[in-house]
């Protein structure tokens, strides 16, 4: 931690709720902010002058949901439900080695800074289990671009191709006998992995902590639940998981718990203020009610939600409910950028696609507010990070007045919410430390990244194309059924996601 003191002078400070952006200096001690105060505030003689003339100085934002290991796996599948992106992580993920996975982690956390991002929740995935080599290196890997982070291992003890009620059965004799070489390994197994992860944390968890990821409800058998509360509880740590992403596993839930998801992970004892969601889109009233009562978060992951034909989360009927809702991008296979100034807008803008009651809509402040204080509160970091105030980190965003979209200057949050796409982003300071000057990223040589992924693709070519062989064999299936499945009528009515 530097424990040098830094004033940043000559920038205007973002009040979002005020819509205004007035002139600012911030004083920094160590990676903390001292005093915010006008023009000329006074500073130690030794004190390093960080010059923000021209930019307008906000919180970083905190993504709420990401998986920092598909960012090899950009730009592939098109029309992709969520299934078939399911169905085509053989894909995405072949070839990795241990290398790659802290190549991918720091290409998804670089890309995360030069937009604005100062921290997120990642639920990393490794197959077939979590290993502590891999969660180690992605944390040094948030590290070392300069980033916080949570990482919450993916886990299941099911296959997707076992966890969809009759898929399995669906499948060709030849097509069985190959997924069932793609199976997860043990609960048991996967928590013993987390539990000496957890307890051998090498990081520091002021920057980089571990929490769990049990990836789908019903991925996941009951007594790994169980396992995964007790471990959370033994080590006070987060759990993530995709709760109702999509329409097919809500009917899936009826057909396997005759509840909701929700209910069902309450019944496991899983909600609680250290429990995020992401996504939540198929969720009942009585679903609302429950997580609110529960004090937990919600990732809203809108980007990804509309590219895989997910749905549209009830985002006021949550906030409504005093449910903690934080903005997330999800990962690079489904969302494609790790745009958190993208997410923000969408989750703003498509509130008020329901209804014309325009005071039923989200506010573009409010919309930043879950994309910064909303993150914080999710990651449990609201005392210390999500905005700009004494006492808090000094993870501050410095945004170019010199790009267009800002001339002139109207109203600052407006701006920022509907026009801002992160390519004003020029300076980017996590904890009193710039990660990113200028535009470019400090800590990484972004030239050898470049050539080590390169040289890492190129490496992946022949398990790249055998992994495709299969999933696209599979999809042929996989995705005809699942259509059929997801459009069976489900036997309640109240599902808000795309009311
Ligand atoms: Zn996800």
């Amino acid at each position: 931690m530097p424990q040098t003191t830094q004033i940043v002078r000559g920038g205007r400070l973002l009040d979002a709720a005020g819509h205004s952006a007035a002139p600012a200096d911030i004083l920094i001690r160590g990676d903390s902010i001292l005093e915010i105060g006008a023009p000329g505030l006074a500073a130690p003689a030794d004190a390093a002058i960080v010059d923000a003339s021209d930019r307008l100085l906000i919180p970083g934002l905190v993504n709420g949901h990401t998986h920092g290991n598909t960012s090899f796996g950009k730009g592939m599948g098109d029309r992709w439900t969520l299934e078939l992106l399911l169905n085509a992580h053989p894909l995405t993920g072949a070839g990795f080695s241990a290398e790659d996975k802290y190549l991918a982690v720091k290409l998804a956390a670089c890309e995360m800074a030069l937009m604005g991002c100062t921290a997120s929740i990642d639920m990393f995935a490794e197959f077939p289990l979590p290993t502590r080599e891999g969660l180690e290196a992605t944390g040094q890997a948030y590290i070392d671009v300069g980033l916080r982070a949570m990482i919450a291992p993916m886990m299941a003890t099911r296959s997707f191709w076992h966890a969809i009620p009759g898929l399995y059965e669906a499948l060709p004799d030849t097509l069985q006998k190959k997924v069932d070489t793609i199976r997860p390994g043990t609960g048991d197994d996967a928590i013993g992995i987390c539990r000496d992860t957890l307890q051998h944390w090498p990081h520091d968890s002021e920057q980089v902590n571990l929490a769990l990821g049990p990836t789908i409800p019903h991925h996941c058998d009951e007594p790994f639940w169980h396992a995964c509360r007790d471990l959370a509880r033994d080590y006070d740590t987060h759990i993530s998981t995709h709760l109702a992403e999509s329409r097919l596993q809500a009917v899936a839930s009826q057909k396997l718990y005759g509840k909701t998801l929700a209910a069902f992970l309450d019944d496991q004892g899983i909600l609680g203020p250290k429990f995020v969601a992401a996504h939540a889109i198929w969720l009942t009233d009585d679903d609302i009610s429950l997580l609110g009562d529960r004090g937990a978060s919600i990732s809203h992951n809108p980007m990804s939600n509309l590219r895989l034909g997910s749905g549209v989360a009830a985002v006021q009927k949550m906030r409504a409910a005093g449910i903690n809702v934080a903005v997330g991008t999800d990962g690079c296979t489904c969302a494609d950028a790790l745009n958190m100034f993208e997410a923000t807008r969408l989750a703003c803008t498509l509130t008020r696609v329901h209804s014309p009651n325009y005071e039923s809509w989200l506010g573009s402040a409010e919309a930043l507010g879950l994309a910064t204080v909303g993150g914080a509160h999710a990651l449990g970091w609201g005392d210390r990070i999500g905005r700009l105030a004494p006492g808090y980190k000094a993870d501050i965003v410095m945004l170019g007045l010199d790009s267009t979209i800002y001339w002139p200057l109207n109203d600052a949050t407006n701006q920022i919410v509907f026009a801002e796409n992160g390519g004003s982003v020029r300076d980017v300071m996590v904890g009193g430390r710039m990660v990113v000057s200028a535009g470019q990223i400090v800590n990484v040589d972004m030239a050898k990244l470049r050539a080590d992924v390169d040289r890492a693709i190129e490496r992946h070519g022949p398990a790249r194309a055998a992994a495709r062989e299969i999933v696209e064999s599979l999809a042929v299936y996989v995705g005809p059924f699942c259509a059929g499945f997801a459009a069976q009528d489900l036997p309640i009515n109240r599902f808000v996601g795309n009311a």
